[in-house]
C-alpha cells in the first residue's frame, strides 16, 4: 500500500512502519471523518462462475481524506478498531450498505445480495443482533439478501461466539467467513458455528505454488462435504477461473470480474447482468 498516494510519504519512517506521528494523526482526524462525510463504500461483484450470473456485491468502505487523499481500509480499521470508532462506522457502513442494496433490489435486482464486513469489536458488541433487526427494518432489506462476513479472529470466546452467531442467524441473515485458511483455528471454527459460506483467503490463489492449488482444492472439497457454501477470492485470470470450474467452485471474487466500484459504476455493472 506504500505506493498508493506520495503524500502520505513523508510519515514513513525508513520504509519500516508508519511514524507514530501518522498514526496519532490519523486517529484524530478518523474521529471527525463520519461527520464530516469523508467516507464512502465501494462495491466489488461477487460472480457465479458456472452460471455466469452476478450473484452479490461486497461493501468496502474508503476514506477520502481532505489532505492525504484516499487512504486504504487496511490502514484505518485497526485504528478504528483500538479506538472504538469502529462501532459508530461500522453502523454507518451497515445503514449505508442496506439502503443501497434496498435501492438495487426495488429497481428489480431480486437476487443480489450484500455482503458486509464485520470486525471484532463490532461483534463484542452486545447490541449488535438489535442494531442488525432496525437497520433491516428501517431499510426494508430482506434478512436473507444480507451477508456477514467475519473472520476467525473473531472466535475468542466461544460462548459469545455462539450466542451471537445464533441471533445472527436467527434474523435470517447468512454468514459467511472471510480470509478462509489464514488463521490458527478455521476448523474449530468451522466445527463449532453455524457458517453459510467458507472465502477462500486470496493468498492462496495468488501463489498459485501445486500446494496451494491442492490447499484451494482440500476447502473446495471440504465446504462441499459439509454442505457450506465456497467462494474463492484474488481471482485475478482466466487460468484462476478455470482452475476453479474444474472444482466446482461456483462462486468468485477478484479483479478477473471487476475491481471494487463506486456507486455509479457499480449501478453499472449491475445493469449489464440484469437477469432477462
Ligand atoms: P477483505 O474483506 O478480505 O476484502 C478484500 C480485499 O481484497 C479488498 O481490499 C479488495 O479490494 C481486495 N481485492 C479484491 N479483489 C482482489 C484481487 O483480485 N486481487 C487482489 N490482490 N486484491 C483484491 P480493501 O477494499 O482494501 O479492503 C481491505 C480489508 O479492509 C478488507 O479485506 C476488510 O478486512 C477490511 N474492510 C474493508 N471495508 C470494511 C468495512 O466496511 N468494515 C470492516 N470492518 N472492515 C472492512
Ligand atoms: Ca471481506
Ligand atoms: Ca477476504
Ligand atoms: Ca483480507
Amino acid at each position: 500500500a506504500k505506493d498508493k498516494g506520495k503524500s502520505n510519504f513523508q510519515f514513513y519512517t525508513k520504509g519500516l512502519s508508519y511514524s507514530v506521528a501518522y498514526k496519532v494523526k490519523l486517529e484524530s482526524d478518523l474521529r471527525k471523518a463520519l461527520e464530516q462525510e469523508q467516507f464512502t463504500l465501494h462495491y466489488q461483484p461477487q460472480m457465479n462462475i458456472l452460471t455466469g450470473q452476478l450473484v452479490g456485491m461486497e461493501a468496502l468502505i474508503r476514506w477520502q481524506h481532505p489532505e492525504l487523499g484516499t487512504i486504504s481500509p487496511e490502514q484505518f480499521i485497526p485504528i478504528a478498531e483500538e479506538t472504538g470508532l469502529i462501532v459508530r462506522i461500522g453502523e454507518w457502513v451497515f445503514q449505508t450498505a442496506c439502503r443501497q442494496a434496498m435501492e438495487w433490489q426495488r429497481a428489480g435486482h431480486s437476487d443480489l445480495s450484500m455482503a458486509v464486513n464485520l470486525s471484532l469489536r463490532q461483534f463484542m458488541q452486545s447490541n449488535l443482533v438489535q442494531m442488525l433487526t432496525d437497520i433491516l427494518q428501517s431499510t426494508g432489506l430482506s434478512a436473507k439478501h444480507l451477508q456477514l462476513e467475519i473472520s476467525e479472529s473473531m472466535a475468542m470466546d466461544a460462548n459469545h461466539t455462539l450466542r451471537t452467531l445464533n441471533g445472527i442467524k436467527g434474523l435470517g441473515v447468512n454468514v459467511s467467513m472471510d480470509d478462509f485458511g489464514t488463521g490458527y483455528s478455521s476448523l474449530s471454527y468451522l466445527s463449532q458455528f453455524p457458517i453459510d459460506k467458507l472465502k477462500i483467503d486470496q493468498s492462496f490463489l495468488s501463489n498459485g505454488s501445486p500446494r496451494n492449488k491442492a490447499i484451494v482444492k482440500t476447502i473446495i472439497d471440504m465446504a462441499n462435504n459439509l454442505e457450506i457454501a465456497v467462494m474463492a477470492e484474488g481471482v485475478e485470470s482466466q487460468s484462476h477461473v478455470d482452475f476453479l470450474k474444474g472444482l466446482t467452485c461456483h462462486e468468485a471474487q477478484g479483479y478477473y470480474f471487476s475491481e471494487p466500484l463506486a456507486t455509479v459504476e457499480a449501478e453499472a455493472f449491475i445493469q449489464r447482468y440484469k437477469k432477462v
